[in-house]
């Protein structure tokens, strides 16, 4: 049955890289591209013309930069890497206008982004690392490892093309795509600075949500920079014994340093933490896996997200009744937890996110992904 429209870009060309010391213009903070101007003996004051083409009108091209001079156009070029994605491929959903894209990066390398649309606005899920090495066993992302991180640029990138694609504004951002952030934590928190930026696209902080598996020190880290973005935790079980057997990373931190990680983050900055609960069907999804999540979760200022587990074919993970899921959620509110469930948007273009790049990776050697992209709350 064909109820996608899928518009194929031909593949694109690998270039040669420059050499990693280049510095990548997109990744630069206006008062760093200002600083290094001046090393290429350019006035300081170009640097917000140059960021305004490269954040607010989002170019692909030196030569695009039409207000300054061809030598230092030239310079640029010459001197400096500009990182643009190449949309692969792009799946529309006929049912709801969701779009997966299928990245190429300048190395080759393959990432997937999902466009959400609401009533409210264009919602961008992203993606920061190519592959993962958190091993989740429901998570197919994670399947062939993690292939490297992103840059700043390159997670940025990913909402500009998006934004372009559609021609509208895109008001909402969530790294909940391929990858763990907080295992990218430098260029995540450089990545959020150049998005807030009023210079650049300007999203306010309160518009960005950060999913984690529960990295402790790196949860640790992002709240000492006290930013107002909502900080989501993959919690997906109620109790450590439970919890390891699906994420190995519980092994590493362990479910009470993750509680206390999350209340101290919540003390630090103020904003309340959204616990992540992906149900599957006879593992996590039973009245006693309820009652002990309302038991762990007693007396925290928080919101829980239920997500009925997107089947992954190399898992053998299903997903609960509805009558089973609705159950869970009862017995949460019952309980005075915020609670909603994310239902699933694009239900016609491959189930998890993660399987254009699996398809294409199938083809061209690079590893399978697969997350909760692609749902909205209930
Ligand atoms: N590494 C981060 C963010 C990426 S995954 C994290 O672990 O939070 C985004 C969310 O999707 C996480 O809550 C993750 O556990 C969940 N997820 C991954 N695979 C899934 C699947 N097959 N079905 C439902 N949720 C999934």
């Amino acid at each position: 049955m064909q109820t996608t429209q899928t518009q194929p870009n031909p593949q694109p060309q690998l270039q040669p890289q420059p050499q990693p010391t280049t510095p990548d213009l997109k990744s630069l903070t206006l008062p760093e591209l200002s600083a290094y101007l001046t090393t290429l003996g350019e006035k300081p004051y170009r640097a917000k013309q140059i960021y305004e083409w490269l954040h607010k009108k989002q170019i692909t091209d030196y030569a695009q930069m039409t207000n300054l001079s061809k030598q230092l156009r030239t310079s640029l070029a010459v001197h400096t890497r500009l990182t643009v994605l190449t949309p692969v491929e792009i799946q529309t959903s006929k049912l709801d206008g969701t779009k997966k894209y299928l990245f190429a990066l300048p190395d080759g390398n393959m990432i997937e982004s999902v466009l959400m649309r609401y009533k409210h606005g264009n919602s961008v899920c992203i993606s920061s690392q190519a592959g993962c090495r958190m091993a989740c066993r429901f998570c197919a992302s994670t399947i062939g490892g993690l292939v490297r991180s992103l840059e700043p640029s390159e997670m940025l990138e990913q909402i500009y093309r998006i934004g372009q694609d559609i021609g509208e504004r895109i008001s909402n951002v969530v790294v909940m795509g391929m990858g763990e952030p907080l295992d990218n934590l430098d260029n995540l928190i450089r990545f959020i600075e150049l998005l807030t930026d009023a210079n650049g696209l300007g999203i306010s902080q309160r518009s960005i949500t950060v999913s984690t598996c529960g990295l402790v020190p790196g949860m640790r880290e992002l709240a000492a920079h006290k930013l107002g973005i909502t900080l989501a935790l993959s919690l997906h079980a109620p109790t450590q014994e439970k919890r390891r057997m699906l994420m190995p990373v519980a092994d590493t931190y362990a479910l009470p340093e993750v509680m206390q990680a999350c209340d101290d983050y919540f003390a630090q900055t103020g904003r309340r933490i959204t616990f992540e609960y992906s149900l599957i069907r006879g593992v996590n999804d039973t009245p006693e896996d309820a009652g002990q999540l309302c038991a762990l979760l007693a007396g925290r200022n928080c919101h829980v997200n239920l997500i009925p587990i997107n089947p992954v074919k190399e898992r053998d993970y299903r997903q609960p009744d509805e009558t089973i899921t609705f159950d869970f959620k009862n017995k949460l509110e019952k309980n005075k937890i915020n609670v909603t469930i994310r239902r699933e948007l694009g239900r016609d273009i491959d189930g998890a996110c993660g399987q254009l790049r699996k398809k294409y990776g199938m083809e061209h050697g690079s590893g399978p992904a697969g997350t909760g992209c692609g749902r909205k709350e209930a």
